[in-house]
Order: structure tokens, then C-alpha cells, then sequence
């Protein structure tokens, strides 16, 4: 049984072809710049764990030809992985903001994507683009279920009280301003995961999945149903990002358009793309700030501790949102590859029931690695993400 996952974006679509009999990775790539004058497909052909990597540089004027490109690649006599796109079964699709309307992910059929199109306004880049991911896959493989995976619906189980702002009220009744929280599907994967690796049901265990990759998110997940999030009514709430501020006291926003005579594009722009670790020390990517750091730079050194500190802050709220916790668990780019904000995260938080071990700690991990001590109250693990796998299965067990 096979699953194509597609992520499409404004003028990109990512994609994975999954074998879910033992679920492993077919295929995978990444359509970029459609629309440009010279687009790009990178597609990689699993061989084992070998990859046999083609890349084209065409113009790609839209999806339509993007993806239908992708079919010609995954169905190639010679370079395919499969004969006829009728080998796919289903088409699991990320769609960033399901809004309260959807919990679970669920089969696309038209009054579905009219409910998507109902949340443009709260995900104005995102959704309108997984819908036309959608529309091009329903013309390209007709007959073929497609499955709606949503970013969001992870955190359908908070309560009011964790995800209500203490705005008037009639501000969510009017507007649905209040908490969705994202990366829905990598914190479920990851919580799921991190209870397996150490033997016992997601239901009887309580987590903190840490997801920290360009955009940084964390999760307080409480016997398999998460009970609070970082991210906010947007993604730019939570933890200090790469480029994005995390919380800030929200009086800053009249205070900057009296002061600087900023208007509602400079704010987001400058919240968004100009802020975080960027904002602090002028750099994003994680590596190059530690390399600074060791050359002695104090703004990468100030960066590094605002973020290690905001991530601390939120364990200590969750552990108290939890009452109890038994995992914290690290993912994504910074939190599977970087031993070092890891160890300044978890160092000196004995007084939580962590004993963190430094020694097992150090490296990058590709698979789940145990970075705590013997005897740790709290166990605390890098589990490797994998969304795609997760929208995958969702898709898999929506049509079941
Ligand atoms: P993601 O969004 O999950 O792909 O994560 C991307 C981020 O992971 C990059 O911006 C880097 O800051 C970080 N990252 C990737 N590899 C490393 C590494 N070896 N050490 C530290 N940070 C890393």
C-alpha cells in the first residue's frame, strides 16, 4: 500500500512516496520556485539506504506541472519506483490550519475544502496553497482518496483554558482569535514515539516534546492528548525562532508604531523575519551562532543564552500544566543535531527530576538516544521527527 504526502506551499511542493507495508521511503523531493523563470526538482530514489538523486532545472509554471512531473519520475520505466500511479492507494496532504472544525485528520471531498478555504484568514500563506496541492492532486489522480492531515489538530485537545488569550471574549466568538498551536504532527509523532522507545502506552505517560527547528515549538502532552502549546493564534508565539520573536509583551506593538512609525506590514515583517536569534546577533542558523560563540562573539553568546533560557522556562510551566512528567523529548534540526543547546537546556534542572547526561548527550542522532542519567526521575530522549511518515499513517488510518 502506497502514500504519496504532499506539502505544497506558495511556489514550492514537497514530497515523499511511502511503502506502508513496512513503511519505508520510495521516494521523496522538493518542486521549488514554481512559477520563476527557472524552477527547480530535486527528487531522490531510494535504493536501500542509498539515494539516487535528479535534479531538473526547467521553468515549472505551476503545480500542475510541477507534480505532473513528479508522476513521471516515480512511474519512469528505468529510474520509477512504481509501474502506474493506480499503485498509489491514498494522497495524505499537510494542511497548516484546520481551525476548531477539525480534530482529526479526514477524507477531502468539496464541502472539505470549502471548511480549508473557511481558514484562509487565519493561515493566509499557508492554506491557500495546500489547496491548490490538493486540487492538482484530485486532477492528476482521479479516482484517488485524498487525505486532509492538519498541523493543528494535535492540539485540538487543549482547554479553554490554555488556549483562550485574555482578550474580550467576543474577540473568539467574532474573530477565532485564540491558541491553535502547530507542528501538530511532529509532536504527536515524537510523543508517540518517545513513550515506545521506553516500553509503555502513550496513555499512561506524560511529555514534553521540544521541537526546535527553524520554527521552534513545544508541546505538554498528558497521557496522549496535549493539554498546551507554545505556538499561538499564529506560529510566531512560544520559544525565541531562528528569525521569529516567540512571546513579547504585546504594549511593544503601539510603542513601536508611535516611536519608529511602523505600520502592520513592517511589524510582521520584523517580527517574523528579522527577529529571534537573528534579531539578537544577526545570525538564524544555530551552527554558524555556535561558531561565533567559540570565537568569543558576546551577541551569539547573548542569542544562544536567550534561547536555551526560554526553552528551560517553558519545561519548568509545563512540568507544572503536567503535575507530573516522565519524558522530555527533543526534535527537529537544532533538537536532534545540537548537543549543545541541548546540554545548556537541560543542565541544572536536577530540581525537576532531571539528571541529564552529558557524555550520552554528545553527537547528532539520526535515530532515539537516551541523554539522561541512570536514575533520572524524568527521562529525557532526542527523537528524530518524521511528518511525513506521521501524515502517512493518518491518511492510512482515516481511510481504514
Ligand atoms: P528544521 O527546521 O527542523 O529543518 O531545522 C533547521 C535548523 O536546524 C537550522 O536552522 C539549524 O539552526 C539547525 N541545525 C541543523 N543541523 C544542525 C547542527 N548540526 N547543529 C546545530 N543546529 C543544527
Amino acid at each position: 500500500m502506497n502514500v504519496l504526502v504532499i506539502n505544497a506551499g506558495s511556489s514550492s511542493l514537497k514530497y515523499q512516496l511511502l511503502n506502508m507495508e513496512n513503511e519505508s521511503v520510495m521516494a521523496s523531493g522538493l518542486v521549488e520556485r514554481i512559477g520563476d523563470a527557472k524552477g527547480v526538482l530535486t527528487h531522490k530514489k531510494m535504493n536501500g539506504a542509498d539515494e539516487e538523486k535528479t535534479v531538473i532545472e526547467r521553468a515549472i509554471p505551476n503545480h500542475k506541472e510541477g507534480l505532473h512531473l513528479v508522476v513521471d519520475l516515480i512511474t519512469d520505466p528505468e529510474k520509477g519506483v512504481i509501474k502506474d500511479k493506480k499503485e498509489i492507494y491514498a494522497i495524505g496532504h499537510r494542511v497548516v490550519q484546520g481551525g476548531e472544525q477539525f480534530n482529526t485528520s479526514i477524507r477531502i471531498d468539496e464541502s472539505i475544502k470549502q471548511a480549508i478555504r473557511d481558514n484562509n484568514p487565519l493561515a493566509p500563506l499557508h492554506n491557500p496553497a495546500n489547496l491548490v496541492g490538493i486540487e492538482v492532486a484530485e486532477e492528476l489522480f482521479p479516482g484517488t482518496p485524498n487525505v486532509a492531515v492538519f498541523d493543528t489538530e494535535f492540539h485540538q485537545t487543549m482547554p479553554p483554558k490554555a488556549f483562550l488569550y485574555g482578550l474580550p471574549y467576543e474577540y473568539y466568538k467574532e474573530l477565532r482569535i485564540r491558541r491553535y498551536g502547530f507542528h501538530g504532527t511532529s509532536h504527536k509523532y515524537v510523543a508517540k514515539k518517545a513513550a515506545s522507545v521506553i516500553g509503555k502506552k502513550l496513555e499512561d505517560v506524560n511529555v514534553i516534546t521540544v521541537h526546535l527547528g527553524n520554527g521552534c515549538s513545544m508541546a505538554a502532552v498528558k497521557k496522549g492528548k496535549c493539554i498546551d502549546t507554545s505556538m499561538g493564534m499564529t506560529p510566531l508565539a512560544g520559544v525565541m525562532m531562528g528569525t521569529r520573536s516567540g512571546d513579547f509583551d504585546p504594549a511593544i506593538i503601539p510603542y513601536l508604531v508611535k516611536h519608529k512609525g511602523m505600520n502592520v506590514h513592517d511589524l510582521d515583517d520584523v517580527f517574523n523575519k528579522k527577529s529571534g536569534l537573528k534579531g539578537i546577533c544577526g545570525l538564524n542558523d544555530m551552527r554558524d551562532i555556535h561558531a561565533k560563540v567559540e570565537q568569543g562573539d558576546e551577541m551569539a553568546r547573548l542569542a544562544l543564552d536567550m534561547f536555551v533560557y526560554r526553552v528551560k522556562k517553558y519545561i519548568g510551566a509545563y512540568t507544572a500544566a503536567l503535575g507530573t512528567l516522565d519524558i522530555v523529548a527533543f526534535t527537529a534540526g537544532i533538537g536532534e543535531n545540537d548537543d549543545i543547546a541541548r546540554k545548556e537546556i537541560c543542565e541544572d534542572m536536577e530540581g525537576l527530576g532531571i539528571l541529564f547526561d552529558a557524555d550520552k548527550n554528545k553527537g547528532r542522532f539520526a535515530s532515539p538516544q537516551a541523554i539522561h542519567k541512570d536514575g533520572s526521575k524524568v527521562q529525557v530522549w532526542v527523537i528524530p521527527t518524521n511528518e511525513e511518515l506521521q501524515i502517512a499513517q493518518d491518511t492510512v488510518s482515516t481511510l481504514s
